[in-house]
């Protein structure tokens, strides 16, 4: 059994508040939200780190964002603007090893970040 905490939350053995899924990825909410709306898209497929992506992942990777836009439009972000992320370990943070695009959005992002 995978050891990693996102695809337990993928197989369902964690409990998540999922906005989003579809074949390719799963969007659920930050349990620790930095902004109104903190959403982690992740994709099903287990890559631990954006240095273990490779060139078949590509259009996986990619969707990722592609689905964060959605969200954001859904929820009315497109003007004011949003931040998408994703840390890469120690130096920026990354606590959970399987890759996540952060969207944040909904207050003003301080740049850079700290
Ligand atoms: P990282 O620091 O790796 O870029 O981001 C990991 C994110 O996962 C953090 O924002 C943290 O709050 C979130 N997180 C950690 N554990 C859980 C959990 O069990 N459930 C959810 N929904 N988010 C989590």
């Amino acid at each position: 059994m995978s050891d990693c905490l996102f695809c337990k939350i993928r197989d369902g053995q964690i409990p998540a508040k999922v906005v989003y899924q579809d074949d390719t990825c799963l969007a659920f909410e930050d349990i620790n939200p930095q902004a109104p709306t903190h959403v982690l898209f992740i994709p099903r497929k287990h890559i631990a780190t954006v240095n273990d992506i490779t060139e078949g992942d590509e259009a996986t990777v990619g969707h990722l964002f592609t689905a964060a836009a959605k969200l954001a439009h859904q929820r009315g972000h497109d003007a004011n603007g949003y931040r998408v992320v994703m840390n890469t370990n120690r130096d920026a943070g990354q606590t959970v090893f399987h890759i996540h695009l952060h969207l944040l959005a909904g207050r003003p992002l301080m740049w850079p970040p700290g």
